[in-house]
Order: C-alpha cells, then structure tokens, then sequence
C-alpha cells in the first residue's frame, strides 16, 4: 500500500502541513466525525462501527479492520483519491497555511528555471544529433565518388562533423552551453537543409 507512509517529495511542505493541521482536525474537515477518544467510522472500507483510530501528537490514524493507517497528508490523499503532493497543498489551501516564503519561492524559481535548461539542452541535443547525423550521411556518400561536387568537402569535414557529433552525445549541457559549437551546428544544419538546393556542377540553382 503506497499511500499509507509519508512521502519523501517536498519534504519541507509535509512538514509545514503536518506541524501546522492535526489529524483530527483534518478528519473532521472531511465530514469524520470522531469521538473523544479519537475514534472514527473508517472511510476506507465499509465500516459500521468506528473502527479507525486517530493518534495524537502527530502519530497518524490506524483502522483496526482494514489495517488503512498513515498521516494526516495520506488520509486527505487517500480520502479524496489524489497523490501525496496534492493532499498537502490541499490541506495548505483549505486551512492557510503559508508556504511560499521568499526562499521557498527563489527555489521554485530556480528549480523552474533549471528544469526549462534541461528541456533546452535536451531539444537542442536532439535536433543537432539529426542534422549532425544527416550531414555526416552525406559527406560519407560524397566521399564515394570522386566526381561529386561535394567529394571535397566529405574528405575535409567527415571526421569534423564526427567530432561534433560523438560531444554532443557526450556532453549536450557543454555544447549548447558554448556559442561557437552552437554557431557551427546551426551552420551544418542549413548547409544539410541546402545540400541540394546548391548550384549544382552545371550552374542550375534551385531553392
Ligand atoms: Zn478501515
């Protein structure tokens, strides 16, 4: 049962939400009416008579019959069919607890920030291992055949455009975060796109 221990995401909003709403108070939100001693009907099974058991001092609840047990952010996430993370803010909504504080909200931002690189830096790399890929295709082939008009260029920059290609899959964070590197990249992207959309051998120009 995944749900019944406390999570270790965002520990710092369990925290927060654990010292600040009590178990009872959370099961009594809920419509759980409990009595004195901190028993409840159970909500997790079809309980007649209170056979769950709230604990003080931050000790969770237990039910006797169908062994659901866990704390106040499982309860909520258990209760309302949503995940650990969004029990907590629920419980944070609905009884104001504050969250943000300006630390908390410069991690979030830069946590979100580092997670916009990661997707940049994933996109760039698999973007430059197609074009890179492509081009090195057609240097191979050109390098065949003496006559084509781009032999010459397969002789000069196979072995460049392999470079290239085996520091990406390397190093994509380095790459894209070097201009000159992301420069010539972008070079061999259009000079791929155009490759035969250049003046051919008998001067015709297409594209
Ligand atoms: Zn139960």
């Amino acid at each position: 049962m995944r749900a019944s221990r406390s999570c270790r995401e965002d520990p710092e909003i369990y925290r927060k939400v654990k010292e600040a709403v009590g178990m009872r108070r959370t099961a009594e939100r809920y419509g759980i009416r409990v009595d004195k001693k901190g028993w409840c009907v159970c909500p997790f099974h079809q309980d007649r008579h209170p056979s769950m058991k709230l604990f003080p001092d931050g000790r969770g609840y237990y039910c006797f019959t169908c062994g659901a047990g866990g704390d106040q952010i499982t309860f909520v996430a258990r209760y309302l069919g949503v995940s650990n993370s969004s029990a907590a803010r629920e419980l944070a909504r609905v009884f104001g607890v504050p969250l943000t504080e300006p630390a908390t909200y410069r991690e979030k931002r830069e946590a979100e920030l580092s997670r916009r690189k990661r997707r940049n830096v994933a996109e760039f790399a698999r973007r430059s291992k197609l074009w890179l890929g492509l081009y090195r295709g057609l240097l191979c082939e050109a390098r065949r055949d003496l006559e084509d008009p781009h032999f010459l260029e397969g002789i000069h920059r196979l072995e460049y455009v392999e470079y290239l290609l085996d520091l990406v899959e390397r190093s994509p964070e380095e790459v894209y975060g070097n201009r000159e590197a992301v420069r010539k990249i972008g070079e061999i992207e259009r000079r791929a796109a155009g490759w035969y959309s250049r003046p051919g051998e008998d001067g015709a120009v297409s594209g």
